[in-house]
């Protein structure tokens, strides 16, 4: 293990600069898919450390889809990520809440915002006549909402694909939107949100532009 590669996650002694911080990501990331994983933070050494209090540098809102394995894609350990996962990576009050945890008293530089190909969360949105469980309903209505304030037709099927996409970005707009906290950590430069699309087969991960500052 390097420990040089994984710093950035490292309790305090990680970089400060928000794009390096996404640099790095995107280094545990190529760590993975060339098979080169270091497997941080992963020791026993590293959960003693860590008993005292946690201080993540990234949040992460993903996905619950079971293909979407955020600590393995990263190359992350025990302290490094304070994940966020429900169908559909969906701006709800549980999300939002707890990304304001991060931001507000963990101080985390960066919230990456993943969206994934074939998302069950977003194609729910195009099914009709579905008898959902009330949560769900909710949930769906969420995704239905979001979908639609981006100019995405879910009546017509041929869209989809480019609805899992556009996901990520439609979160992020809209936590900005519903949530003060967030919006002003942005607005003053503490909070860099970067949505990204991750494609499951064959992997890689589109990187869109980042909201920092106005
Ligand atoms: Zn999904």
């Amino acid at each position: 293990m390097d420990n040089q590669l994984c710093d950035f996650v490292d309790s305090g002694q990680g970089l400060d600069n928000p794009f390096e911080i996404v640099e790095e990501l995107k280094r545990g990331f190529s760590r993975f898919l060339s098979g080169q994983s270091d497997h941080p933070h992963a020791t026993e050494a590293r959960r003693h450390q860590l008993i005292g209090g946690q201080h993540p540098q990234v949040a992460l809102l993903a996905c619950s889809d079971s293909r979407v394995p955020v600590e393995v894609i990263f190359d992350a350990g025990f302290g490094d990520l304070f994940v966020i996962r429900n169908a559909g990576n969906t701006n709800t009050f549980g999300s939002a809440g707890s990304i304001e945890y991060a931001v507000l008293d963990l101080n985390v530089k960066v919230l990456l915002i993943m969206s994934h190909q074939n998302c069950g969360a977003v194609k729910a949105a195009y099914l009709k006549d579905q008898n959902f469980s009330q949560s769900l309903t909710e949930l769906v209505l969420d995704i239905k909402t979001g979908l639609a304030s981006h100019g995405v037709d879910i009546n017509n099927q041929s869209t989809y694909a480019d609805a899992c996409i556009k996901n990520a970005n439609i979160t992020a707009r809209s936590l900005m939107e519903t949530s003060a906290p967030i919006r002003e950590a942005v607005k003053s430069k503490k909070l860099l949100i970067q949505p990204a699309y991750l494609q499951i087969d064959p992997m890689s991960i589109q990187w869109m532009d980042p909201f920092f500052g106005d």
